[in-house]
């Protein structure tokens, strides 16, 4: 008698909320006073193991409830499913998710319920990584490329990637794969930061913190603009003369502009030689960028962390949009999805450089990238991941700065889990935190009913 399939028993749920505003962390143009959340998913299961799947959503504030709920509406895809199958293939979870006939209306593929399929997807990811005994990236990295190709679905990208090409380029990426995984465990993989330059933060402070950053070993800061066009002249001003000419020093509206003001504002910046601009427009708006992109140059165009799924970076890239394609991996469907941007941006020969910050995300993102490294584009040239230096304390598994380098993580599983005493304290509203916040009960007026 064959013994009882280990199953999932339970998808549990969590609304963690940091109180970020209060220092202007995270500030921006479009995003004046973020309080950085994750909606946050556990999947338990009845196996001997007792491993769990950890994933989340980044949020920034307000809605988190609403994204914790639609992870909840997801559970009845997930407990039951047998542990072996669902971890020796994510993408028939990620494909039945996706299709839910009833859910997608609420996308299709796309916002609050897309980034729902994204937290458990990369929380079936976790635990299957934790099973293999390896790091994401690793596990991704020696993985069977057919058997990566069938993670993908192909439908409505198969324009612009067949399977068979997804298949040539894997097996190309594991030529001097073995030589690319010992040379990322020496020396990591190139990291930006992005600390020096919120909103928010006064001259003195963006001083202070640019020339750290160079002192730290980065190669690349990034400054938020968009809100007032003298200050981010002075700004880059200031930035430029304290990181000297051999830094690379990028600038991002977070979706400020239309085209026009996009292209007036980034040519008043060009003086101090901004390396990219990033989101300057609508990340829905393809053919905005390609026309910013054009009138810009030689000023890159990067965009990524809200563009909704692979169909839109497919049109960025075939488009000519894109410089700078950049993942976020917690706001497509997963890595499921990002599997087939990551392709997507091989196919097209343009570099990849990851969303990061918020929580969590720079935990997450430096196993796709790292992946990418070994087993996809084979380098790390004018390819670096955002690190903004907040929140990292809360996670069991931290990322590792040295030398302006993201350390390769060597413990099992996708670096996600957080801290249990970190989610007991920042849980919303009811955490110890909030519990004994006097300014609590004004922010749950903006909860959702
Ligand atoms: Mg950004």
């Amino acid at each position: 008698m064959s013994p009882t399939p280990e199953r999932i028993t339970a998808v549990d749920t969590h609304d963690i909320r940091f109180p970020t505003s209060r220092e202007l962390d995270g500030s921006d143009a479009m995003n004046p006073d973020p309080d950085y959340s994750a909606a946050y998913v556990v999947l338990r299961t009845d196996a001997a193991d007792g491993l769990e799947g950890h994933g989340f959503t980044f949020t920034i504030g307000r809605g988190n409830d609403v994204q914790v709920a639609a992870i909840h509406a997801l559970r009845h895809h997930v407990t039951g499913r047998t542990v072996e199958e669902v971890c020796a293939d994510p993408g028939s979870l990620f494909r039945d998710l996706i299709g839910d006939s009833q859910l997608r209306w609420l996308g299709p593929e796309k916002g609050v319920m897309h980034m729902a399929i994204g937290a458990v997807v990369n929380a079936v990811w976790d635990m299957a990584a934790k099973r293999a005994g390896k790091p994401l990236w690793r596990l991704l990295a020696e993985a069977d490329p057919a058997w990566l190709v069938g993670q993908i679905d192909f439908r409505y990208i198969d324009d612009a990637l067949t399977p068979e090409e997804a298949l040539h380029i894997l097996r190309r990426g594991r030529q001097g794969a073995p030589e690319r995984t010992a040379r990322l465990l020496e020396r990591g993989y190139p990291a930006y930061t992005t600390s020096a330059g919120w909103l928010g933060y006064d001259d003195e402070k963006l001083t202070r913190l640019a020339a750290q950053a160079v002192a730290e070993g980065f190669t690349q800061i990034k400054l938020k603009v968009g809100a007032d066009l003298e200050d981010d002249i002075r700004r880059c001003r200031v930035a430029r003369a304290v990181i000297g000419p051999g830094i690379r020093m990028a600038v991002d509206a977070n979706q400020r502009w239309g085209v026009a003001e996009a292209i007036r504002w980034t040519r008043a910046l060009a003086p101090f030689d901004p390396y990219w601009i990033e989101e300057p427009t609508s990340p829905d708006d393809v053919l905005a960028h390609a026309a910013i992109r054009e009138a810009v140059a030689p000023v890159k165009v990067a965009t990524g962390e809200h563009v909704q799924n692979r169909i839109v970076f497919k049109q960025m890239l075939q488009a000519g949009a894109l410089d700078v394609l950049q993942i976020d991996a917690a706001r497509v469907g997963g890595v499921n999805e990002n599997l087939a941007i990551l392709l997507l941006a091989a196919k097209f020969g343009v570099p990849v450089c990851p969303h990061a910050g918020g929580v969590g995300l720079c935990e997450l993102v430096q196993h796709l990238s790292m992946f990418d490294y070994v087993a996809v584009s084979g380098t790390t040239e004018d390819r670096v991941i955002e690190y903004v230096d907040h929140l990292h304390d809360h996670f069991l598994d931290p990322v590792v700065i040295r030398d302006g380098h993201y350390t390769a993580p060597t413990t099992p599983g996708f670096s996600a889990a957080m801290r249990p005493e970190s989610i007991d304290r920042y849980t919303f509203p009811g955490g110890g935190f909030w519990a004994a916040d006097p300014d609590r009960q004004q922010l749950q007026k903006g909860q959702a009913a």
